[in-house]
């Protein structure tokens, strides 16, 4: 049996949790009061054994024989308050005793290699959450009736979900064959002169923070589209935070989440050399080559609410960012609805921006 965490009220043995209005520990019976940081010495031991290698390298051949463990590993804790078994999946770091409602952190599961680096406190609370849906699904003209009076959520959970943060320095170059067209006439000819040119450029750019969501139990997409966090509001990673919210260990290793820090940051470099290319007729890409000078990454939480509702059996699943509120999600449409709307674009954005400080140096060749 393994170690849980609780935060006891000292004037009155209530469970304190993370209040994310006032960014304080509180005691729901005496309202008592307290900063995070008080608790930090219950976090000690947690840096034990925790020699990171932060830094990687870049890798062309990507890897791709990552396979997942067979079978759902189950874990068992013993509630401290009222003796009760609580059993989770081998990746939950904090939940709540399903017999005394109890906020539990397990320690074991954020310590070490498993030490997140920083976390960044929810700010937005349960009422918020749901505030956020309704106005989420009351503009939408495509929803069924029915499905907005019921109104209808299964679940609602706040959730610290594990991110990896990459760093990483690029030096980038792009080649474009590019052409000016001018069209002109006298009394007898009409002409065109077309101009070719080869054009290039190269750069270097710093990216910083890129988030790679490292739980596999969320959709990287769902994920993505909840971005950007706010990075400048992380602190320092302490497990009084959790007190209260869900919270998953990772289970994709920084290795392994690489492969999509590296699409975005070979996306976003080739972007930002492409937007550059301006005063064209017309811009035709023709190679490019981004190579890694440095990199390094964090472990983070990050805070997000999960609400889930069924519709005719089926399961649709919304988050909206704990931190800023940004929310998204799939909403089931009525097709006779659909019908007389044909045409107009409902789709709901997930095009995502991700914190990237983007320091560019061109130089034209
Ligand atoms: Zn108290
Ligand atoms: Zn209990």
């Amino acid at each position: 049996m393994s170690v849980l965490q609780e935060y006891k009220c000292p004037s009155c043995g209530g469970s304190l949790e993370f209040n994310s209005k006032i960014q304080k520990m509180k005691c729901p019976y005496c309202d008592t009061e307290f900063e995070p940081e008080a608790f930090k010495e219950l976090d000690e031991a947690l840096s034990e054994e925790a020699v990171k290698d932060d830094s990687f390298s870049w890798t062309d051949t990507e890897k791709s024989d990552w396979t997942k463990e067979d079978g759902e590993n189950i874990r068992a804790y013993v509630c401290n308050s009222c003796g009760g078994e609580i059993i989770t999946d081998d990746t939950t770091a904090a939940t709540s005793c399903p017999y005394c409602n109890n906020p539990v952190v397990m320690k074991e599961q954020l310590q070490g290699l498993l030490k997140p680096d920083f976390v960044i406190p929810f700010k937005l609370d349960k009422k918020q959450a749901m505030e956020a849906y309704k106005k989420h699904i009351s503009g939408k003209k495509l929803l069924p009736a029915v499905f907005k009076e019921k109104n209808h959520i299964d679940e609602i959970k706040g959730i610290y979900v594990p991110f990896w943060l990459y760093d990483a320095a690029v030096q980038g170059s792009a080649q474009y064959k590019a052409t000016n067209v001018r069209h002109w006439s006298d009394t007898n000819y009409n002409y065109t002169e077309t101009r070719h040119y080869s054009v290039f450029r190269g750069g270097n750019m710093a990216f910083s923070k890129i988030p790679v969501d490292g739980s596999t139990k969320m959709a990287d997409d769902l994920m993505e589209s909840i971005e950007p966090f706010d990075f400048s509001e992380a602190v320092d990673f302490g497990t009084a935070y959790l007190s209260g919210y869900f919270a998953d260990k990772y289970d994709v290793s920084m290795e392994d989440s690489i492969i999509r820090a590296n699409e975005r940051i070979k996306k976003s470099t080739v972007d930002a050399l492409s937007s550059t290319v301006t005063g064209y007729t017309s811009v035709m890409p023709t190679g490019s080559n981004i190579n890694m000078l440095s990199g390094s990454s964090k472990y983070a939480l990050y805070p997000v609410w999960l609400l889930n509702t069924t519709f005719n059996g089926q399961k649709y699943t919304f988050a909206m960012n704990g931190q800023t509120g940004k929310f998204v999600g799939d909403l089931p449409m009525d097709k006779s609805k659909y019908m007389k709307y044909f045409g107009i674009s409902t789709a709901i954005g997930t095009a995502a921006g991700f914190i990237a400080t983007i320091l560019f140096n061109l130089f034209f060749g």
